[in-house]
């Protein structure tokens, strides 16, 4: 077990800067999940941590160790990548026992004795069986990948990682190629047995979900560049801009052009009755800046007209069961609503749909950081306690 430290590690491929003065650092036992959209550099990443490929700037440590310019075996880290990896003509058994002959003969040389020898057999022999125990793919042992179902191969793939008994495990988008309901159940699979292990875990993703439900933290990554680290919930709650408000939350976060007037209330064309701020938010916005109102699907209630802040086109109802998500357009602008399943709704009439003045976020409309969000402003939040 081992803490990970990326130290300004940037890294160029021909003209194109993948990766920009990233800093961050993995707790030792801790389960990061990096997320981001495709192409944002999160393979990249994973990629330079094991040594597949190696840094422009910057480096990475492992504990005290500098590890950025080691081969990757030299680096006690195992990957487990989407795509699965195994070596094809290997049982399940050989598949997992690889990296243990492997580290058994770098550790003791292949001229041991006979005894010697039986004796690393058994070793490497009960612990196979024990992965297979953990992970349930005892049965499979025998057969080659090929007479694998993909979660299976998943598993077989996670065990050849856990055999090794590795300081850090990389897992690169494991699920992707695994139906929804077997994606979830090894979610929690993955989930329990790193509890169980305490192996330093950095799990790539491009699924918020995932995300959110598996990491003790999120780093959230865009471009190349490190968008906020924190845990799932402050993420939810307190993006740091506009692109993790959208990106973290599913369905995703509403956005709304707004602007300041001079006294102090929200302005836009969207809205059918203005918004008062506080006075402590609007000492620090100039008015007629432009902003960005966002507002979660789940913080818009259906309403009566005269208390309703949105009067919006039903395009689509999703039922889905425990709730209702309702799509509209307003003005041209689409609006998301996550209500009660109880409510009727028709395609093509209007709602009328009233804010949780509570739960407003606001955004610097140019460079999307975040100004304002309920926690940071208990008098929004109508609490006159600070
Ligand atoms: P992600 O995993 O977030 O989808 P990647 O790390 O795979 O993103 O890729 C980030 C960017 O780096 C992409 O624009 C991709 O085309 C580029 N890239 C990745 N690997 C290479 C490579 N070996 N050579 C050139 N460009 C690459
Ligand atoms: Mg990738």
């Amino acid at each position: 077990m081992a803490s990970v430290h990326l130290h300004g590690v940037s890294k160029v491929f021909g003209q194109n800067l993948v990766l920009r003065d990233i800093n961050l650092s993995i707790e030792d036992r801790e389960f990061m999940v990096l997320v981001g959209p495709s192409g944002c550099g999160k393979s990249t990443l994973l990629r330079l941590i094991a040594g597949l490929e190696t840094v422009t700037d910057g480096a990475i440590y492992l504990d005290n160790r500098q590890i950025d310019r080691l081969p990757p075996k030299a680096r006690d880290i195992a990957m487990v990548f989407q795509s699965y990896a195994l070596y094809p003509h290997m049982s399940v058994y050989d598949n997992i026992a690889f990296g243990l002959r492997r580290q058994q003969k770098q550790k003791f040389g292949i001229f041991s004795s006979l005894a010697a020898q039986r004796k690393l057999k058994h070793s490497i022999d009960r612990q196979v069986q024990q992965v297979a125990t953990s992970l349930q793919i005892e049965p499979l042992l025998d057969r080659k990948p090929k007479e694998l179902s993909g979660g299976q191969k998943q598993r077989v793939a996670l065990g050849r990682a856990i055999a090794r008994n590795p300081q850090v495990f990389l897992m690169d988008e494991p699920l992707s190629n695994l139906d929804a309901q077997l994606r979830s159940d090894t979610r929690s699979q993955i989930v329990q047995l790193q509890r169980q292990l305490q192996t330093t875990t950095i799990y790539v993703t491009h699924d918020q979900t995932e995300a959110m439900t598996m990491g003790t933290r999120i780093t959230v990554l865009k471009d190349g560049i490190i968008q906020q680290v924190d845990t799932p919930l402050n993420l939810y709650r307190q993006p740091a801009n506009q692109f993790v408000a959208g990106f973290i939350g599913s369905p995703s976060m509403n956005f709304l052009p707004v602007t300041l007037d001079a006294d102090g209330y929200l302005q836009s064309e969207f809205l059918t009755q203005s918004i008062e701020l506080p006075t402590q938010l609007r000492q620090n916005i100039p008015s007629h800046h432009p902003l960005t109102l966002g507002i979660r699907p789940e913080h818009l209630k259906p309403a009566d007209p005269d208390a309703a802040h949105i009067c919006a086109v039903i395009d689509l109802v999703e039922a889905l069961g425990a709730e209702t998500n309702i799509i509209a357009s307003l003005n041209g602008h689409p609006i998301q609503a996550r209500v009660s399943a109880d409510l009727d709704f028709t395609i093509d009439s209007k709602v009328y749909l009233a804010l949780d003045l509570a739960k407003l976020y606001l955004f610097d409309r140019s460079t999307g950081n975040s100004i304002g969000h309920p926690s940071m402003f208990p008098e929004w939040s109508g609490s006159q306690e600070s």
